[in-house]
């Protein structure tokens, strides 16, 4: 069942029935000196299909950075605060649209009241983000894992509750894929927050993208999920990458480019890894629904070409241009560039 609360971030609703937004997260530390060259590559993550950007805020300084961040982009931005209840204020100040921070880790109940009320009176939403790693001590032993990961979010979200706060997001992520899979299943059984859901930790960009694929597509079947993350010791512009690929193998994708491309063999006489990687950012920026054939020799390709939008093979010392399931040109592979360019462009 899809989350009946919504949160509001930005332009951005997450929850109550709205399509599931895909997010990653700043990777470096943000400096004042850079923010040109941050605006640029997050009009690169929007137009790959990132919704929302998530950075760690570790002091005031960086609060302030992120502000001057925020309002130059359109992208809703995520200050991730742990520890230090003045620098979610501080954000606060800021056109940050949404915090994630834990009452656990702020401590006093008024620090994390004084939070909440401005939080309210600006109309930021706040993610709790409760990971399998780091539980409460009380809880770290049970032998039920599953079942102390929720234990602890719902404390976490007691604690908002007891203070009238309800415009928050729930995530537990743990680093193991049922692990993962349950704690989401039993929250969302008992409670419609909008949830967050992700494999934390899960590794560099093969096996994080696996595990993550196998947790998150049951979930996502189910109605289970409004927001994801894909974790990878890999770069941001990956994970949205593969958030989008998950969403369409979940049957929620987005419109936009279905990319069909073969391994590659002896056989082949056009690399089809290295113009599928030149491509990629700009295909998956296509905003129709564009099925992409790239192929390397006439054994399967024509027939792949043909039932693509657009489809490109080589074909012995030539590669021929598909569109829409006809052969379009017959061109020699240093032409292959430019002559894709052009014919990809009627799909804008
Ligand atoms: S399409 Fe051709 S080059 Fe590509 S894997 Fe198949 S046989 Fe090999």
């Amino acid at each position: 069942m899809a989350s009946k609360r919504s949160a509001k971030a930005g332009g951005l609703i997450m929850g109550g029935g709205f399509p599931v937004s895909i997010q990653t997260m700043w990777k470096e530390p943000l400096a004042p000196g850079q923010l040109d060259a941050a605006a640029r590559r997050i009009e690169g993550l929007a137009a790959l299909g990132c919704d929302i950007l998530r950075f760690a805020v570790p002091d005031l300084e960086a609060a302030k950075t992120l502000g001057l961040l925020a309002a130059r982009v359109s992208m809703p931005l995520v200050a991730d605060i742990h520890f230090d209840w003045r620098i979610a204020l501080a954000c606060l100040d800021e056109p940050i649209a949404k915090i994630r921070l834990n009452p656990g880790n702020i401590g006093a109940r008024w620090k994390v009241e004084e939070v909440t009320k401005k939080a309210r009176d600006k109309g930021v939403p706040i993610r709790i983000g409760v990971n399998a790693g780091s539980l409460p001590e009380d809880l770290r032993d049970r032998e039920d894992r599953a079942g102390a990961v929720v234990e602890a979010a719902l404390r976490e979200v007691a604690a908002f509750e007891d203070l009238g706060f309800t415009d928050i997001l729930v995530s537990m992520k743990a680093s193991d894929v049922e692990e993962t899979i349950a704690v989401n299943r039993a929250f969302a059984a008992r409670y419609d927050y909008p949830l967050h859901i992700g494999v934390t930790e899960a590794g560099p960009l093969i096996p994080g993208v696996v595990k993550n694929t196998a947790a998150l597509v049951p979930l996502l079947k189910e109605g289970i999920g409004d927001t994801l993350r894909v974790s990878l010791s890999a770069d941001m512009e990956s994970e949205v990458v593969a958030g989008r690929e998950i969403l369409a193998a979940a049957g929620a994708g987005r419109a936009g480019v279905t990319v069909v491309s073969c391994p590659r063999c002896a056989r082949a006489g056009f690399d089809t890894h290295a113009f599928s990687a030149r491509w990629s950012s700009r295909l998956y920026g296509l905003k129709k629904n564009v099925t992409v054939a790239i192929m390397g020799c006439v054994v399967n390709g024509p027939g792949e070409a043909r039932h693509a939008d657009l489809g490109i093979t080589g074909a012995g010392d030539k590669v021929i241009i598909f569109k829409n399931g006809q052969i379009a040109r017959t061109i020699r592979p240093e032409e292959a560039d430019t002559v894709f360019e052009e014919e990809l462009s009627a799909f804008e």
